[in-house]
């Protein structure tokens, strides 16, 4: 599942417009359009809820889809993009597609596979980040503004119209149970951004999707560096029902010998009672450095 290219078809414009915030490229046409800057397919229906810090109990701010519009890019470059959206929306779809399967009641033991792109949700993710940060959403958290945390924009900038376009976000998965809400599989995607509280920067986003903490962290420098307890860039999750299994594969240009799997368990019984409340996950480690 390669990502096809990002850029507009050519040749180039040489316009910039102002107020895309890939005008930088000058590669701008059609003026600005009016545009849900999360994937509208991921918020048809659920609403999208944004959270200040990741590992936050209370909700920022809940928005209907309506409200997750802004003008932040050109048609020609809204349009270019769009692939990535499609890639996230797999994503989402697999997830929902996969948890239906493993939890249904059913005598078959057959597990079910879904192939998705580990590179285009990467490339989702800041395309996301800058999409956020450029509608100028207004969400606070008790101790951050998120708008305060300007993303590596020039360098997303610049990604985004490379041939080879190769995100600066690195996806890890935690593997603790309760990093991931403690009902598995509600319809909703959720977002927050995650800041370290050492160098009070913006070092991520954590995007839920069903309940499943995908954090995507921001330059990680290498895997070495996360958490224990976090899975960086997995080949594969298994969502692994009472009797049967769904695996979901995130594709990737570079192959690595070894392959990554992290498990998540659905509707088994919990033995001790979860440490935060559903749609909360634990305090996540700081990165080491
Ligand atoms: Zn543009």
């Amino acid at each position: 599942m390669a990502v096809a290219s990002l850029i507009p078809p050519a040749p180039a414009t040489g316009e910039p417009q102002s107020g895309c915030y890939m005008a930088a490229t000058s590669d701008c046409g059609g003026r600005l359009s009016r545009e849900h800057y999360i994937s509208r397919g991921l918020i048809d229906g659920p609403e999208l809820r944004v959270r200040g810090m990741p590992w936050q109990r209370e909700e920022v701010a809940r928005f209907s889809p309506d409200n997750l519009v802004a003008r932040i890019l050109c048609r020609r470059h809204n349009s270019a993009m769009s692939p990535l959206d499609a890639h996230a929306i797999r994503f989402f779809l697999s997830v929902e597609a996969g948890l239906k399967h493993a939890q249904r009641r059913s005598l078959s033991r057959k597990s079910r596979f879904y192939m998705t792109s580990g590179d285009g949700l990467e490339l989702w993710a800041m395309k996301t980040l800058a999409s956020l940060y450029s509608s100028g959403i207004e969400f606070m958290t008790p101790e951050h503004r998120f708008r305060d945390f300007e993303p590596p924009m020039e360098r997303i900038v610049a990604e985004l119209s490379s041939p080879n376009p190769c995100s600066i976000m690195t996806l890890s998965l935690p593997l603790m149970q309760d990093a991931h809400e403690e009902q598995i599989g509600r319809r909703a995607v959720s977002i927050g951004p995650i800041v370290d509280d050492e160098t009070g920067e913006l070092s991520g986003l954590l995007v839920r999707m069903h309940g499943i903490a995908l954090v995507f962290n921001i330059d990680l420098p290498d895997k070495d560096a996360l958490p224990e307890t976090e899975i960086a860039r997995p080949d594969m999750i298994d969502l692994i029902g009472m009797d049967r299994t769904s695996r979901i594969f995130l594709s990737r240009a570079k192959r690595r010998p070894e392959a990554w799997i992290v498990q998540i368990r659905l509707s088994h019984p919990r033995k001790d009672p979860p440490a935060g409340r559903s749609d909360r996950g634990c305090n996540r480690q700081p990165l080491r450095k």
